[in-house]
């Protein structure tokens, strides 16, 4: 418009969002450093229950990865409950302690069981006193936070607690969790460890530590048609800890957004390009880019949104090769760093679901939660984001030069106007 307003539709979700001039304030960062009390050398590793200093103060462990004294890594499954605390570990994967579908939904809709590997481990763990305690003592934490009395659970039959604690050997909504609070040398609370901190190669085991844990829960539940995988940084993003993680969420549907999204690639297999890649390179919005993934401001959305998609022929995370996963890593970890650790995001991933034979390539959305919908929103169904795709692509590539130069993200990254723009591509929808 003549004032400066930008009037967008989405083209996916059909979203009506304006970016107005004069709204485009600062992004409100996460308080001011001098807000945030000092931390010790001690909260650093003991902060809040995904520290490293507590970890049973989480369900138990499915699998952890590990840098070896040559920088290699290795993942360890199921690692005994009384030598969890002796080695060092990057990531831990372990059930979410408050379910969003919950292991009862599985088994009462589906007559669902634990697989006999997850009832094997349930065994041996419990077999072991410290994991047996720990699980005792974590469904007692769960209950309590529930509002029943101590009085209470102390009066429940073991039976019923052996039961209960399937939530944690075969439930289907699990966390990633980075070992890291705080970024390194923290003096104040406000200094934290987010996907932007790590090294390319550590945010490249971060993926591939989520994409391994998507396979192992397809594999334990057949009753799943789609995994959702979210980071919820911050609290205006709805994280319920300052503590970065992933989480996965199996459900039995794909929700409307997908739904929507599969109805629209049955009309037209290329939607995809035409109305992402293509459609961003001819508004000049795409800021960033490797051989395999492409990354670009997002038209339409409610927040300031970032979307980086994989270039891949294949779909799903799971079926790229480590090196195209490498490539849509190395674009989202630089994204984040961009962004900076004080901007609360949500990261949402997408792909072809299981059960799904028309491709959706896998893409990565990062969206700032700078600002809240309110009652003109309520009103009008018109979302007001704060920040058009231009100057949220302004705001990200001065970023990005820095960034590169100092050797903080993947040298391999073409940025701005070193990108090869050309039409379709991602080939995803290649027979
Ligand atoms: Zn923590």
């Amino acid at each position: 418009m003549a004032d400066g307003t930008i009037k967008q539709l989405n083209p996916f979700t059909d979203n009506e969002v304006w970016s107005v001039p004069g709204r485009a304030a600062k992004p409100a960062a996460n308080g001011f450093e001098s807000e945030h009390p000092e931390v010790s050398a001690a909260d650093l590793t003991s902060f809040c229950s995904f520290c490293t200093d507590r970890i049973f103060e989480s369900p138990p462990e499915k699998s952890r990865l590990v840098r070896n004294e040559d920088f290699s890594f290795t993942r360890h499954d199921h690692v005994r409950p009384s030598e969890l605390k002796e080695a060092p570990w990057l990531f831990r994967r372990v059930a979410n302690l408050f379910e969003i579908v919950t292991v009862d939904y599985w088994k009462k809709n589906y007559s669902y069981f634990l697989s006999k590997e997850n009832l094997a481990w349930k065994e041996r763990y419990l077999a072991d006193p410290v994991g047996e305690q720990h699980v005792h003592d974590i469904l007692a934490y769960k209950m309590r936070a529930t509002g029943i009395s101590q009085k209470q659970i102390d009066q429940i039959p073991e039976d019923v607690i052996l039961l209960l604690a399937d939530a944690f050997f075969g439930g289907s909504h699990e966390l990633i969790i980075a070992s890291q609070h705080f970024a390194a040398n923290a003096t104040n609370a406000g200094q934290l460890y987010s996907s932007g901190s790590m090294t390319a190669e550590e945010h490249h085991q971060y993926f591939k530590f989520t994409i391994d844990s998507m396979a192992d829960i397809f594999a334990a539940n057949r009753y799943i048609r789609y995994i959702s995988i979210f980071q919820n940084w911050l609290a205006p993003a709805g994280a319920s800890f300052d503590h970065l993680h992933k989480q996965l969420v199996g459900i039995d549907d794909w929700g409307a957004s997908i739904r929507h999204q599969i109805d629209m690639l049955r009309a037209d297999p290329n939607i995809y390009n035409e109305l992402g890649a293509n459609l961003s390179s001819m508004h000049n919005l795409t800021f960033a880019e490797n051989d395999h993934a492409i990354a670009f401001a997002g038209i339409g959305h409610r927040h300031p949104t970032i979307e980086i998609f994989s270039k891949s022929y294949f779909s799903r995370p799971y079926e790229h090769s480590e090196e195209e996963i490498r490539g849509v890593s190395d674009l989202v970890h630089a994204c984040h760093a961009a962004s900076g650790a004080e901007i609360s995001s949500n990261e949402e991933w997408y792909y072809t679901p299981i059960d799904a034979v028309y491709k959706m390539p896998w893409h990565v959305l990062i969206k700032w939660r700078v600002n809240t919908a309110a009652g003109f929103e309520g009103g009008t169904s018109i979302y007001i984001n704060p920040i058009a795709p231009l100057d949220l692509r302004d705001r990200i590539v001065p970023n990005l030069y820095r960034l590169r130069n100092e050797g903080r993200i993947a040298s391999s990254i073409r940025i701005a106007e070193e990108c090869k723009i050309y039409p379709n591509p991602l080939r995803y929808y290649l027979e």
